[in-house]
């Protein structure tokens, strides 16, 4: 019988123990081996309850044999999740992603698992059926309420009372006087199917073009890596929906990652419009249940399209078919915590493993994804101008040495006066600062004393509608003194340098009488408010919007016509070899916001480097000179992609431990490779939380060599103890 042989086909003595590989969602090298209780129906990729110690955990039932064990002492598998097993395809992804990140494998394993809770039944719906009674008195109203219920089949009171064409008091009148039965009806199915036909747009020549050419990478079959690039607005949602369309005729399922999914309910909206039915949404503001019901139903196959955020890479998909990176460049999809990874990279691995298309899409894309593209891994899709009569806002730098603002203010003349040209015309202007508060640096005018956060190394930034001083790193808080805690001076403290609340305080004295909104992410509330307030921005309820970088992204303002970038440099000035390209992107994206509908537009980029060539790209709109000077830059000096880079940080709670970890570790680098490592050094924040962080750099020319010196450099380092710990950040996002 098949119980005599284990899970690999091989003979077992039934007297042994049958057993088999868990992959725990913790830190450990592999899987754990547990003992199949009598009866249990167990396979490669059954969710499964087990022991851990003391603890309960899920996991995943694995391929390659466990730790060995004798297996008289095997501790027994404790349930089984009745649910669909995870495939072979994720297993084999959730190996490669722990393999290339060099994170344990159950840590990976638990992002891909969760416990499944029984599920409930939906409650059934309550609807109406007629009783025979006729109302008291008949009127029209009533009378196509009655004909409409004739036929039996039971209607909700909405329902009825909609179709009908009625208030839903004539319904309920009715229902008083005895007309219906209450009886109980199916609830509707959470999550509809999507119709690849519903409503096909009428494509521009050359959305129709570029649609050709990706329907025509679905249809190749296998896996292809296509990146579709054009200008903010130039529609290449709709042309990568028609990939969506493609593989939903085929019968497979689609993922569509965004970056901030959770802000872009306007992405559901517009996807119903063209499939009919909203897709099943994932990103970490899901309420329980509905997380619960997704994950479900993706293992199952009943949701045929996610839009998600990075996580959703780890959905159970029954069968997926495509997969969308949309925004391709977003630094979001960057995770550092527990597994780091980016989502962009990890979902071409995935569409590798499972032998099928993805597609990025981004108007800035990364120079890694521009690379590739060049060099013939990635098909290209170019979209030329925005669609339609939209025109790109024409830009221009303001130069503030030139043109500086008054004395305390931010803002030159030259943008003040354009926000009053515009909002005169009954548009919007967009103020972008990326700095969240009021100021980033607090000081003592007497004695020169700077707010720091205990816990990191980094200033307290004061948000003045709360009265704090707050660290971004960290959220230690602390009300804003009246007295200089070194001094005792009262009264003398400065706000340094603008957040978003002190533009909006400059915004209020020059423009009193315009509607002004914040739109950051600290703001009271949370996304539910935030949602609110970008639907409200988008339906003209302010005048100056005054924003960080969550309205670079996606956006559709159709009123704005001004994009103001308050301090264009912030971001050069870190010394990080990527400043150029994140800031090109920021840049580009957020001016991108301006002029959507046709309106003509414009953006103002205050700077005091207007020669710099960002602000020359940017401002000229030649993205292609920019590209090609910073890879023919990053191949000269061997950075990503032309060469790649590791991150290994290494904290504890006190300095000398950290530091000390760090040297032994450099100490154990193995000698006479290709591959140099640099360090180590104070990380770019030295404190975070409490701990202290020393990081090495390690540049090599090709990642698994990397990967490879890194297992042997620790392996040989020294042993981890006390607070000392290490994280690995394969393709850093600074360095
Ligand atoms: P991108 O993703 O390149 O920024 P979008 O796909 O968002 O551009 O398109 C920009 C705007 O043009 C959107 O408002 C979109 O609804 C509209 N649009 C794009 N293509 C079409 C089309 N074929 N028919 C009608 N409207 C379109
Ligand atoms: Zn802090």
């Amino acid at each position: 019988t098949s119980d005599s042989l284990d899970l690999f086909g091989k003979r077992i003595d039934p007297a042994v123990v049958r057993s088999v590989p868990v992959m725990v969602p913790l830190p450990v090298a592999g899987p754990y081996s547990y003992a199949v209780p009598e009866g249990m129906a167990v396979m490669p990729g059954s969710v499964v309850q087990v022991p851990v110690g003391p603890r309960k955990v899920i996991g995943i039932v694995w391929d390659e044999a466990g730790d060995a064990v004798d297996p008289k002492r095997l501790r027994p598998i404790e349930h089984v999740f009745d649910c669909p097993p995870v495939a072979e395809e994720m297993r084999r992804f959730i190996a490669w992603v722990s393999a290339y990140t060099l994170t344990p494998p159950g840590l990976v394993a638990r992002m891909a698992v969760r416990a499944p809770a029984a599920l409930e039944p939906e409650p059934m719906i309550e609807g109406l059926t007629l009783t025979g009674t006729v109302p008291e008195r008949m009127t029209p109203a009533r009378k196509r309420v009655l004909e409409l219920a004739q036929d039996g089949a039971g209607w909700t009171r909405l329902g009825l009372a909609r179709a009908a064409g009625v208030s839903s008091s004539v319904v309920e009148t009715m229902m008083k006087q005895g007309v219906f039965d209450t009886v109980f009806l199916p609830p509707p199915p959470a999550f509809g199917t999507p119709d690849p036909d519903y409503a096909r747009p009428t494509l521009s020549p050359d959305q129709d073009a570029a649609a050709d050419d990706l329907r025509a990478a679905v249809a190749a079959d296998g896996f292809n890596v296509t990146l579709i690039d054009g200008v903010t607005g130039s529609g290449k949602t709709e042309v990568y929906f028609e990939a969506v369309a493609e593989t939903l005729a085929r019968g497979k399922q689609v993922l569509i990652l965004l970056p901030e999914i959770a802000l872009t309910a306007s992405f559901l909206d517009r996807f119903e419009t063209r499939f009919g039915t909203r897709p099943g949404e994932w990103h970490s503001d899901l309420a329980p249940r509905m997380r619960e019901k997704v994950w479900r139903q993706t293992a199952e196959g009943a949701i045929r399209v996610v839009a998600g955020a990075r996580s959703a890479l780890f959905l159970p998909f029954e069968d997926l078919g495509l997969i969308v990176v949309d925004e391709e460049h977003d630094t979001a999809y960057k995770q550092e915590d527990r597994v780091f990874y980016n989502a962009r990279d990890m979902a071409v691995v995935r569409a590798r493993i499972g032998g099928f298309p993805a597609v990025l899409a981004s108007a800035t894309p990364s120079v890694e994804s521009q690379v590739n593209a060049l060099a013939g891994r990635y098909r290209r899709i170019h979209l030329p101008g925005r669609f339609a009569e939209a025109a790109l806002p024409s830009l221009k730098t303001v130069d503030l040495r030139r043109d500086p603002p008054k004395r305390g203010g931010f803002l030159s003349p030259t943008l003040l006066s354009e926000i009053d040209r515009t909002v005169g015309r009954g548009e919007q202007a967009l103020l972008f600062l990326n700095r969240r508060g009021y100021a980033p640096l607090t000081l003592c005018r007497v004695c020169g004393h700077r707010f720091q956060c205990p816990n990191c190394s980094s200033w307290l930034v004061e948000h003045r509608f709360r009265g704090r001083l707050m660290c971004h790193h960290c959220g230690h808080g602390e009300p804003v003194p009246e007295a200089c805690p070194e001094c005792g001076t009262l009264d003398h403290l400065v706000a340094c340098g603008p957040g978003v609340e002190r533009i909006a305080e400059e915004v209020d004295q020059h423009f009193p009488e315009k509607r002004t909104i914040i739109l950051s992410s600290d703001m009271a509330g949370g996304v539910k408010r935030l949602r609110l307030e970008l639907e409200a921005v988008a339906n003209g309820e302010a005048d100056i919007i005054i924003g960080t970088q969550l309205v670079a992204k996606g956006h559709n303002f159709p009123l704005m016509t001004l994009v103001g970038v308050v301090d264009a440099d912030i971001g050069l000035a870190n010394g990080d070899p990527r400043a150029a390209e994140r800031t090109f992107q920021l840049l580009a994206q957020v001016t991108g916001r301006a002029g959507r509908t046709g309106l003509a537009s414009k953006g103002l980029i205050q700077t005091y480097q207007p020669a710099h060539p960002v602000m020359q790209a940017i401002v000229s709109g030649d993205a292609e000179a920019f590209y090609d000077r910073e890879i023919t830059e990053r191949e000269k000096s061997g950075l990503p992609p032309f060469g790649r880079l590791a991150a290994v940080i290494i904290s504890a709670d006190n300095r000398s431990d950290a530091e000390a970890h760090a040297r032994g570790l450099r100490a154990a680098a193995p000698v006479g490779r290709s591959i140099s490592v640099l360090g180590p050094a104070e990380a770019p924040l030295a404190l975070v939380r409490g701990r202290y962080r020393f990081r090495l750099l390690v540049h090599g020319s090709r990642a698994d060599d990397i990967q490879t010196f890194l297992r042997e450099m620790l392996e040989n380092g020294p042993r981890q103890r006390g607070s000392v710990r290490v994280q690995l950040d394969i393709d850093p996002q600074s360095f």
